[in-house]
């Protein structure tokens, strides 16, 4: 399928190179090669021009069009086709950019065509064939300028039509943008030199185009500096305001976007350890085209490459998937990525997740990349670790140690919140008070040790008894306080009872003596027997004191009257 949908581009691509080359060789025999020092030289120029552009984001800026313009004006579109042919060739095979050679060649073929495009243009819009600056002839340059720059662009924005993900046309606008202002400094430069060539010669060109040049690498490494910033920028942004926030997938969301804002990556994934499985990681947040799908997929400690990443905890940086070994034979995410950065998230000595990013470029991250993103990996497990520690608290500070259930204090809170919601909206409530019978007879005969055993295993008879959204607390020393939303005085006393019968047939042990627990409940609801929270805590009370007078081993009713009823 991804060959036969690939086929056109594959033809698009070799018949420009092939068409390129071979009008290259047939305007060879044109060439005047009594200015063959002189066309090597504006060649070198170029050459220099590529190395040194200035690279942005979105694009990059190069002087290189000043010299073909103006090898084009003084010697002529067979120079021009041939400098700028050689000049792509030689400048993007010394400076390769991880280009693979069918783009540089691509490039090379491409400015030749768009150059003899060009020429015919200017030729049939009745251009003068001297390419005389006089005024008559200069829209007529325009002309030449125009359709340069519109082959150009239009043959290029083809050629990466494929590679292009997201929004092709904002990328592409972007591209022409930036083209365009390069055009603007390039064109009158270009006839700036034809003018002095004609006062001073070759030298007087060269003259003119160094300051182009020096300005040219000036600003690169004003951009150098700038990018710098912004990455330092960004990693005081991401450090301030990671601190400031506990909520897990904004933290991560933050992660993704800020460190996008940096890096233009195709695909940015955070894998957190999953918390019920401590060698099961699964996707937390994503971005890219396949966020969506990404979502909710996971993976194991010790399998394939991302699995042994976390198991080593150690930063990987892949330059190409596809000859790597850590990832040639690997399936999943490093299949659809051909350069990958993955920085696990470790704190103290736990792999807590895996940062990935993945491009479709080979060779796009680079050591520098390394660098910043590993602080902000840092950073990140770091804010995890946070707040996966406040959750453990805030969980140790609403629970019971022994039992497991909800402590008294957090009971409370939730009763009074539940009274309030259910008072306004005329919802019933029930409430069910158990005491164990005779615990201290428990404890004396078996050892304190027992009794709390005892009192582990009761708590899970009672949560075993009650729905998911009544709340069991531990009331007391050995109290229990099952709290029942929108239940009656009748319910509520059958789920009294289910308890009290689960207990009694329960069999308790220690150092081989069987023994059992008899348990009393006191219940009561509101609005029947209560008005509001203080009244229905103390008529469930006085429902269990009456049944421990009335011989224990039962649950007994309220029998107050409520203020409402
Ligand atoms: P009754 O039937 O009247 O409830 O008799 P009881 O023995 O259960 O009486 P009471 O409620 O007064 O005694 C509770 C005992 O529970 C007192 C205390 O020693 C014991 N106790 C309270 N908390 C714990 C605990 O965490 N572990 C253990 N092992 N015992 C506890
Ligand atoms: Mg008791
Ligand atoms: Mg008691």
């Amino acid at each position: 399928m991804r060959s036969v949908r690939r086929l056109p581009h594959i033809l698009y691509n070799w018949t420009v190179v092939g068409l390129g080359f071979w009008l290259l060789a047939h305007t060879f025999p044109l060439l005047d090669l009594d200015h063959g020092r002189e066309l090597l030289l504006l060649v070198a120029l170029a050459v220099l021009a590529e190395w040194l552009a200035v690279m942005l984001p979105q694009g990059q800026l190069s002087g290189g069009f000043a010299i073909i313009f103006a090898t084009f004006l003084v010697y002529g579109p067979v120079a021009a086709v041939w400098v700028s042919g050689l000049a792509s060739l030689i400048g993007q095979g010394v400076v390769n950019r991880g280009n693979p050679l069918r783009t540089t060649l691509f490039n090379a073929a491409q400015s030749v065509l768009a150059l003899l495009g060009a020429n015919l243009l200017y030729q049939l819009a009745g251009g003068l064939p001297d390419r005389s600056l006089a005024l008559t002839n200069i829209p007529l340059l325009a002309v030449f300028v125009l359709a340069y720059f519109s082959l150009n662009q239009t043959m290029v924005y083809i050629y990466a039509l494929p590679a292009r993900q997201g929004n092709p046309l904002f990328q592409w606008v972007d591209a022409l943008r930036w083209d365009g202002l390069t055009y603007l400094v390039t064109v009158p430069c270009g006839l700036l030199m034809a003018l002095l060539f004609a006062k001073i010669g070759i030298y007087g060109m060269v003259l003119l185009f160094l300051p182009v040049l020096v300005t040219q690498f000036m600003l690169r490494v004003y951009v150098h500096l700038e990018m710098a910033n912004r990455e330092l920028r960004v990693l005081y942004e991401v450090a301030r305001r990671l601190g400031g926030s506990l909520k897990l997938d904004e933290i991560l969301e933050l992660v993704l976007r800020e460190t996008s804002r940096m890096i233009n990556f195709h695909t940015g994934i955070i894998y957190l350890r999953a918390e019920d499985d401590e060698g099961l990681y699964r996707v937390r947040a994503a971005t890219g085209p396949h966020a969506g799908l990404l979502k909710g997929s996971t993976l194991r400690r010790g399998d394939g490459f991302l699995g042994l990443t976390v198991e080593s905890g150690e930063t990987q940086l892949v330059h190409d998937t596809k000859i790597d070994v850590r990832t040639a034979d690997d399936v999943g995410l490093t299949q659809v990525h051909r350069s990958m950065l993955v920085v696990p998230l470790v704190a103290e000595t736990e792999v807590l997740g895996l940062l990935v990013l993945g491009d479709k470029r080979h060779g796009f991250f680079e050591d520098k990349h390394l660098q910043t993103i590993s602080i902000i990996g840092g950073q990140t497990a770091v804010a995890v670790a946070n707040v996966q520690l406040y959750r453990k608290l805030e969980q140790t500070a609403i629970t019971d140690g022994l039992t497991g259930l909800y402590n008294y204090r957090y009971f409370y809170h939730r009763i009074m919140e539940e009274m309030e919601r259910v008072s306004r909206y005329g919802y019933g409530l029930a409430l069910v008070m158990l005491d164990i019978d005779y615990f201290k007879k428990i404890n004396d005969r078996y050892g304190h040790m027992t009794g709390d055993a005892v009192l582990a295993q009761v708590a899970q008879l009672i949560a075993a008894e009650v729905r998911g959204c009544d709340l069991v607390a531990r009331y007391g020393g050995e109290e229990f306080a099952v709290m029942m939303p929108e239940t009656g005085p009748g319910e509520a006393m059958h789920v009294a009872e289910r308890i009290r019968l689960a207990v009694r047939e329960a069999l308790f042990e220690t150092d081989g003596v069987r023994f059992q627990v008899r348990i009393s409940a006191g219940v009561a609801a509101y609005p029947v027997h209560a008005g509001d929270l203080k009244e229905i805590l103390s008529a469930a009370d006085a429902a269990l004191y009456r049944a421990k007078e009335q011989g224990r081993d039962r649950s007994i009713l309220s029998d107050r009257v409520g203020a409402d009823s």
